[in-house]
């Protein structure tokens, strides 16, 4: 690409698209631990994995306190749950989907002998009658293009793979990507950009560790996230995911708008102090940011976290996401730089 604009968040992107490359539906996320090391490395002091995967760096192992930004690396999926006979496979949802929305989608099928390509088949507009409009996950099937069961079982499909939307992440106008699994890894991306950035500034950490983790299993109940809150026992948390951005159709119900900065969530679940520090080093800095009123909160690891052990002080920014929990979420990389300008800001003018 060559506008000025895009070449400034090259590295960004690059970023984004390592990790979107990488199918991770719940339940298979050590498909990106490689990756996410990769990305980190030689910018962290330390990085390794837990028990169930949730991966962890840290910056200035040795501080008294500790920060902690977390962003899930898990991406809505499917899992294979027979194979019929002609070789076509049936599934079921692993996170919030809606058929309609997966419907003709080009797929991933992670099979033990590796990925192979499959679409959700669909009925011609030309055979479907007015009845049959309504799509269900009850009524569809993934085409591999096989013929037989037999067939299909030695391309390797097993029932419990796998499956994911197929999609590579793509720039679109200036500044924009679009991809499946923006959600989360656009958070990801900027928390890892926030280590890197981090790196040169570590000498003003002074006795703050800062914690970079990619948690597990959000999409089905904030399950990795729990399990870190009590682990590394953190003094403050930052939850970077991603929310609703306005779009035509969206603009009753969704407010915060793709290019205007990360959102900052203000509601009873985010700490008070946290939240009014990243405004006012958001505004002391001149980083573009947006608020976003949440009354309830229960949507992200940031639900898990406030209630770890004895509780902790979390706050949650998000990256503007359109089109969330599809193959075309979309997202811009302006907002992903900022949000990480403003962890890294934070962190080093923290005070605990
Ligand atoms: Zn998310």
């Amino acid at each position: 690409m060559s506008t000025a604009s895009l070449m400034e968040h090259e590295d960004i992107f690059d970023i984004l698209r390592k990790l979107a490359s990488v199918p991770t539906v719940t339940g298979y996320e050590q498909n990106a631990r490689e990756t996410i090391k990769e990305l980190l490395s030689g910018y962290v002091d330390d990085f390794w994995t837990t028990s169930w995967d949730n991966s962890v760096a840290v910056i200035n192992p040795a501080g008294k306190k500790r920060l902690l930004f977390a962003a899930h690396v898990d991406q809505i999926g499917f899992i294979v749950t027979s194979i019929d006979e002609s070789g076509y496979l049936k599934f079921s949802p692993i996170g919030g989907w809606d058929a309609r929305v997966a419907y003709g989608s080009k797929v991933t099928v992670i099979t033990s002998k590796g990925s192979i390509r499959g679409v959700i088949g669909t009925i011609p507009p030309h055979l479907m009658k007015e009845k049959e409009k309504k799509i269900d996950f009850k009524e569809l099937v993934i085409d591999i293009g096989v013929d037989s069961k037999k067939e299909a079982e030695e391309a390797g499909v097993r029932v419990g793979d796998y499956i994911a939307l197929h999609s590579e992440p793509e720039l679109i106008g200036k500044h924009r990507v679009i991809g499946s699994g923006m959600d989360d890894k656009a958070g990801l991306a900027s928390i890892i950009y926030a280590a890197r950035m981090l790196a040169t500034r570590k000498n003003e950490l002074g006795d703050i560790s800062v914690y970079f983790v990619a948690t597990v299993q959000e999409e089905i109940g904030l399950r990795g996230a729990s399990m870190i809150g009590y682990e590394l026992k953190p003094d403050v948390a930052v939850i970077v995911d991603v929310t609703h951005a306005k779009s035509p159709e969206t603009k009753e119900i969704a407010f915060v708008e793709l290019g205007k900065g990360p959102v900052i969530s203000i509601g009873p679940i985010y700490h008070r102090e946290i939240t009014e520090s990243l405004i006012e080093i958001a505004e002391k800095h001149g980083i573009m940011y947006q608020r976003e009123a949440d009354p309830r909160g229960a949507g992200t690891d940031a639900w898990a976290i406030q209630i770890a052990r004895g509780g902790v002080k979390t706050g949650l920014v998000s990256v503007p996401n359109r089109y969330m929990h599809s193959g075309v979420e979309m997202v811009d990389l302006r907002d992903m730089f900022n949000l990480a300008r403003l962890l890294v800001e934070y962190s080093v003018s923290m005070k605990i």
